[in-house]
């Protein structure tokens, strides 16, 4: 047996890169960045007004109480996306709303809340009843929050709405990105028939294509090809040639890895190289450094999904050039205690409650209904023999 890190170091020294391209902004959420975005302006981009009320001269008003308000002649009106740029003499003020740029002689904005008249107030006199608290309040300086050429969002990252949002805010709209690698996904198993089929005795319904392709989707993958076959080699390999023809960078099996009579992936695909992997659900593994690489998972539903995690994202990724490929792992401590298999890490589905993290399912890999629920799995080292109620434990979130 080979450790999990070990299997994965394997495939990882296979994976080459994609190429990259220059994408618009509004297409790239969920892509990877190959190379930094900087703030093509300043963030704000101008001193702009954070409330809807006055911009004063903070002399002016500073001395202001309800007993003697401030009486100030309104000189200008400017709403968000104006382009006017009013000077302020002494006593006088401009209405200013939300967002709109602060004219260059105000140093403070006085909320509609803080005057006589609020709204209405306008357009002649303003009276202020309470000063700012201080020059300077309530104006949103440019280039506080970033300065333009600031690096916004560095090569490697996963385009998430925040990252989108914050280079689509720095006034960037085209970004470079890997390209969408393309997977196949073909399951394997005389007893799969489509879900929602009526069942004969003996057949059961495919989930792991659907399963293998959402998982990599959210990697930003493009699936070319989805399919199951029977245990039938000659129907593998016409799928696997439709991969290659569809140009898969990636093909990902399932089932027919194990040590059973019918094998179709183990008797057919003679690049694979077959290894028994150190964990628990999936220790059966194939694969081909290829082009494209090929991932011969397990058919059990969990050792399919936690194969995926283990080994396929991680490719995926690190093809598009992801700085970090694993995901988020927390330590927390374990609601109740459970069994755990010797010499192999465990990757069990569990749900987050209150007091850290507790099974999702018994731990069978073919618990596949179960699997619904679960948002994370415990990942218990090898050499862990036993988890006990409050220990402190590996969680990957997966949701
Ligand atoms: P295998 O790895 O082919 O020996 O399959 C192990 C178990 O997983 C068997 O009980 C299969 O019926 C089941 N299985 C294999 N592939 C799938 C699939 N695509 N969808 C649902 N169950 C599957
Ligand atoms: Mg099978």
């Amino acid at each position: 047996m080979i450790s999990v890190d070990a299997y994965l170091t394997r495939i990882l020294s296979a994976v080459t890169t994609v190429e990259s391209s220059t994408v618009a902004l509004a297409d790239a959420h969920g892509r990877t960045l190959r190379a930094p975005v900087h703030a093509a302006v300043d963030l704000p981009v101008f001193d702009n007004s954070a409330m809807d009320g006055f911009a004063v001269r903070f002399v002016d008003v500073s001395h202001a109480s309800p007993a003697t308000p401030a009486v100030l002649r309104v000189i200008a009106d400017l709403p968000a996306g104006t382009a006017l740029t009013p000077v302020l003499g002494v006593g006088e003020a401009a209405r200013i709303m939300t967002g709109a740029p602060v004219p260059v002689s105000a140093d403070a904005i006085v909320p509609f809340e803080d005057t006589a008249g609020g709204l209405e107030d306008s357009l002649d006199v303003v009276r202020v009843l309470r000063p700012p608290r201080a020059a300077g309040a309530h104006i949103r300086r440019r280039g506080e929050d970033c300065a333009a050429g600031t690096v916004l969002v560095p090569a490697g990252v996963r385009l998430g709405p925040l990252q989108v949002a914050a280079i689509a805010a720095g006034n960037c709209d085209r970004v470079d990105v890997s390209r969408r690698p393309r997977v196949a996904v073909i399951s394997t198993g005389s007893e799969l028939v489509p879900p929602g089929s009526a069942l004969s005795h003996g057949q059961i319904p495919e989930s792991n294509a659907l399963l293998l392709s959402a998982l990599a989707t959210e990697t930003a993958a493009e699936v070319v090809l989805r399919g199951t076959v029977g245990d039938v080699d000659d129907d593998l390999r016409a799928a696997l040639a439709e991969a290659t023809a569809r140009g898969a960078d990636a093909v990902i099996t399932s089932g027919g890895v194990s040590a059973g009579a019918f094998e179709v992936v183990k008797n057919t695909i003679a690049e694979m190289t077959f290894q028994k992997v150190a964990m628990q659900p999936g220790k059966p593994q194939g694969f081909a450094a290829g082009p494209p690489l090929l991932f011969g998972l397990p058919g059990n539903p969990v050792s399919a999904a936690v194969s995926f995690e283990a080994f396929v994202r991680p490719a995926l990724l690190a093809m598009q050039g992801r700085a970090d490929l694993h995901r988020r792992m927390l330590r927390l401590p374990a609601a109740q205690g459970w069994r755990v298999p010797q010499g192999r890490r465990q990757y069990l589905p569990v749900v987050l409650v209150d007091g850290g993290v507790a099974p999702a399912t018994a731990g069978g890999s073919h618990l596949a209904g179960g699997l619904a629920g679960a948002e994370a799995y415990a990942v218990i080292p090898a050499d862990v023999d036993t988890v006990s109620h409050g220990d402190l434990v590996d969680v990957m979130l997966v949701s």
